[in-house]
């Protein structure tokens, strides 16, 4: 195995590294770290976070910056405020016994006086935002004129922050012979561009595959309907006792809905999105880093440069459209040779985005059921089980109070005083789970058992009974045919040979009606409608059973032909026809119909 000694680094920076635990270069760190210090060539890497990509340029940056001269001979580029206060703390760490050397982070949304200040003292490397570099240069307070290395980070998500112009303008007054690094996760055709417009044949390493989420990270996801999705984070939650984790949710709005939710449910959860004021994210991330919140419920953009190693979770609340994003989420988990696991909670429709993802990532998600309440219990129990068994007590303390405290409960068995113990903890959590159903998604609806009809509503029972000495007739035609009342008893007069019908209690629903005629008429009245023509439509009539779902009977059929509506100069009369049955009374006036 190689050592920093043989990749060249200097022995002031190795001191400071070992003091930080690095024992051994990681892989980014072992294939840039020589190419920095010794070639001249550009260099293309593409790494996520985690991988330690930032000594890996951040240790030649400083052994190459020269301490006797007080300009910037040094430009990082970073994304976000707090990647880029990250790598300024972290080059402030190996760069301890190098006291000449100064490194300042300039980023928006803090005094610009002091880091103006800063500057005059007289900085080698500059670790910036684009927007508040851009800013320094117009008031003329940085000269680039001496950099002669420029480390772009995060590239890609540079790009989709829209900094692209901004870089233009930055590499404009960095004199051409300058060294360019450029460090992104994905490697989308932009980034190609980029390279290809400021770097001169730039030599690429790739750290794990390209496009690939980290190695050691499980992909899993739960289905579930979407108004469900909720109920299986809180299941996911409760199933990890000692959950630290990162939730992505879409938009701002759904992130601190859930984050609400979950803080009134008991959770320690909070919110992180751009609605908050820095100073409140700021607080936020702190509480979050000392483990007071052990949720996060965050968007993308304001989760970037959180820089967490040890998250158990990652949990996409949704799947984002974009598969680079879904890269980024993931590559928060598993780092530093951790394992890690990216949870997506989705519902059925979001299926063919996670086809999408596991094409790009080049691996499958594993479909997992959703805790259930009795799983959850039971490992919420030993967990708890574990903790007393572990907890530190402190005799000395204890033993003054406890003969008072065994006095109060000493009536009690010892099986007794432990579901005590175990229901003082988990009352609200079983009080939950009570008949708490499963929620996974199935994917193919169980046939209903065809004998097991649906039973009908009294309203529907109503409305399929006939009044006293009445018939209840069924027409399969409904108001969504354009079928009325008056149209029924232009049917009724027109197709029913004998005598006029009197028409009883009518009842006209979306795709079918149901009227009353006299008990003696019913099979009159079924035989004249049946065969008809309405609209197009072939009329289909039948004396009611109080029983007989009639909803279903009627709902349309695929391939029903739709014709067209009546012409202003029709009738409905004239609209529809019974050539099939030939019961009109008045075919004269029956026109043939427009094409
Ligand atoms: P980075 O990708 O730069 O954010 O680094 C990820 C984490 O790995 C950070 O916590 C670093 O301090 C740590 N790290 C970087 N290089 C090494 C190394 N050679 N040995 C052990 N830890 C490292």
């Amino acid at each position: 195995m190689k050592t920093f000694e043989d990749l060249g680094v200097r022995d002031d920076l190795r001191r400071a590294i070992e003091e930080l635990g690095f024992e051994n270069p990681m892989p980014v760190q072992e294939k840039v770290i020589p190419h920095l210090l010794g070639e001249d060539s550009d260099v293309v890497a593409l790494a996520q976070t985690g991988t330690g990509k930032t000594a890996a340029f951040g240790l030649p940056v400083l052994q190459r910056v020269d301490p006797e001269i007080k300009k910037p001979q040094a430009l990082i580029l970073s994304p976000t405020r707090e990647l880029c206060l990250q790598i300024g703390a972290d080059l402030a760490d190996f760069s301890k016994y190098m006291p000449a050397v100064k490194v300042l982070p300039v980023y928006g949304g803090s005094s610009i006086e002091s880091q103006i200040r800063a500057l005059k003292e007289g900085v080698q490397i500059i670790v910036a935002t684009p927007g508040r570099l851009i800013d320094l240069i117009n008031r003329g307070v940085v000269d680039l004129g001496l950099v002669h290395t420029v480390v772009l980070d995060e590239a890609d998500e540079m790009l989709n922050m829209g900094f692209l112009d901004s870089i233009d303008e930055i590499l404009a007054k960095v004199p051409d012979q300058r060294k360019m690094l450029m460090f992104s996760a994905t490697m989308p055709n932009e980034i190609a561009k980029i390279a290809k417009k400021y770097m001169s044949s730039p030599v690429e390493f790739v750290i794990g595959n390209r496009n690939q989420g980290a190695d050691n990270v499980k992909h899993i996801y739960y289905m579930v309907n979407a108004r469900d999705k909720y109920l299986a984070l809180k299941r996911i939650a409760d199933n990890s006792p000692n959950i630290y984790a990162i939730i992505f949710c879409r938009t701002r709005r759904d992130t601190q809905e859930i984050a609400d939710k979950l803080i009134q449910d008991g959770y320690n959860a909070d919110a992180l999105h751009g609605d908050l004021s820095q100073q409140q994210r700021d607080l936020t991330m702190k509480k979050f880093r000392d483990r007071v919140t052990s949720l996060l419920v965050a968007t993308d953009v304001a989760a970037r440069g959180l820089d967490v190693d040890d998250l158990t979770h990652v949990i996409n609340y949704g799947l984002p459209d974009d598969t680079a994003v879904y890269t980024h989420r993931s590559g928060r988990t598993g780092r530093a040779g951790k394992t890690g696991v990216s949870i997506a909670i989705i519902h059925s429709r979001e299926k063919g985005k996670l086809k999408e993802i596991e094409k790009k990532i080049g691996k499958t998600f594993e479909r997992k059921e959703v805790p259930t309440p009795e799983h959850i219990i039971e490992k919420q129990l030993y967990n708890l089980a574990d903790r007393i068994e572990k907890v530190k007590v402190d005799d000395g303390e204890i033993d003054k109070y406890l003969p008072g405290v065994s006095r109060k409960l000493g009536w009690l068995s010892q099986e007794d005083l432990l579901k005590r113990v175990l229901s003082l903890e988990f009352n609200r959590l079983l009080d939950y789970y009570k008949d708490a159903p499963k929620i996974d998604f199935i994917d193919e609806k169980p046939r209903k058992d065809k004998k097991e009809k649906q039973r009908p509503t009294d309203e529907e029972k109503d409305r399929r009974t006939a009044q006293r000495g009445m018939a209840r007739i069924y027409i399969n035609a409904g108001k969504a045919d354009g079928f009325f009342a008056g149209n029924l008893i232009d049917m009724l007069n027109h197709l029913v040979e004998g005598k006029r019908v009197d028409v009883g209690r009518i009842d006209l629903l979306p795709h079918y009606s149901l009227f009353d005629v006299p008990k003696a008429d019913a099979r009159r009245v079924v035989r004249g409608l049946t065969g008809a023509e309405f609209v197009g439509k072939r009329i289909y009539s039948e004396v009611a059973e109080p029983d007989k779902d009639y909803s279903r009977l009627s709902s349309k059929k695929k391939n029903e032909k739709k014709t067209a509506l009546p012409t202003a100069d029709e009738t409905t009369y004239e609209y529809f026809l019974k050539k099939s049955r030939g019961g009109a009374k008045k075919p004269g006036r029956t026109k043939a119909r427009k094409k």
